[in-house]
């Protein structure tokens, strides 16, 4: 016997049991892999041509039938996903989308239905019936101020973002729905110094929550034109981000000091 070879505690023997119990069940066919979620891209249309969109130039205004989703949803042979996502090109530009909404609910009524949406369809109608169906809805600000917001996300309006924005954080207090609401913020040089004031219009409007992660360098404009991206500072001057040092560009990732900014 080796003295040195470690010993076993019983954490260790009964994780071992686990896992051969996890073998056993495997190699019989008694445990089956499946799905948490389901990411379901029902169209592949948007109004937008935002920099550094990877689908920009590619959108059409193809939309997925409600009998073919609802085809989907039933390939998930009696399993129940916990989540089901309707983020693809802009949703809320599916003619059918409150249908497809109500097929999910009916197919998998645990399922968190989960959308990110760039905001610019107002919440009136229909729209404002898939609004109060939906769990959780991310809304895409890329800037606090009109100027920024529209050279990011171009073909929007900082206007009727902020209005539906609003109007939506109403349906949310009347309805309970979307239970999680968010903005989600896509950094870059550009942007990055407007942060603290998106987290300030959040808190206005009652957003509870922002979401913000770097944006991919895959646009030439945002690779070839650094001088674009590193002279602006933040309108207001107040916040601490505003005196920091842009983001260098070298990096592979437009924003990789976000974290050392805020
Ligand atoms: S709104 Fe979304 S899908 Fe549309 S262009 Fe912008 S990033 Fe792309």
């Amino acid at each position: 016997m080796n003295a040195h070879a470690p010993v076993a505690t019983d954490l260790d023997i009964a994780y071992r049991q686990h896992l051969d119990a996890v073998r056993a069940d495997s190699l019989s066919g008694r445990r089956l892999l499946a799905p948490d979620g389901l990411w379901l891209a029902i169209t592949k249309n948007c109004n937008f041509k935002c920099i550094g969109c990877y689908r920009e130039g590619m959108f059409r205004k193809t939309y997925v039938s409600v009998p073919d989703v609802c085809k989907m949803l039933a390939e998930s042979s009696g399993h129940a996903y916990d989540y089901i996502s309707l983020t693809t090109g802009e949703a809320f530009l599916h003619p059918e989308f409150c249908d497809i909404i109500e097929a999910c609910r009916a197919a998998h009524p645990g399922a968190v239905i989960d959308v990110i949406s760039n905001g610019s369809i107002p919440p009136k109608g229909r729209f404002r019936k898939a609004v109060s169906m939906i769990d959780k809805l991310g809304l895409s600000i890329d800037g606090a101020v009109a100027e920024t917001f529209e050279s990011i996300r171009r073909g929007g309006s900082f206007v009727r973002f902020f209005e539906n924005a609003r109007e939506i954080c109403a349906i949310r207090a009347e309805t309970g729905f979307p239970k999680d609401l968010g903005f989600s913020f896509t950094a870059i040089t550009r942007n990055i110094a407007e942060l603290p004031d998106v987290v300030r219009i959040a808190a206005d409007l009652g957003v509870p929550m922002i979401y913000a992660q770097p944006m991919e360098m895959n646009h030439p404009e945002i690779i070839a034109a650094p001088a674009n991206f590193t002279s602006h500072t933040c309108p207001s001057k107040r916040c601490i981000a505003s005196r920091t040092r842009p983001a260098p560009l070298a990096r592979r990732w437009a924003c990789a000091s976000i974290w050392q900014a805020i």
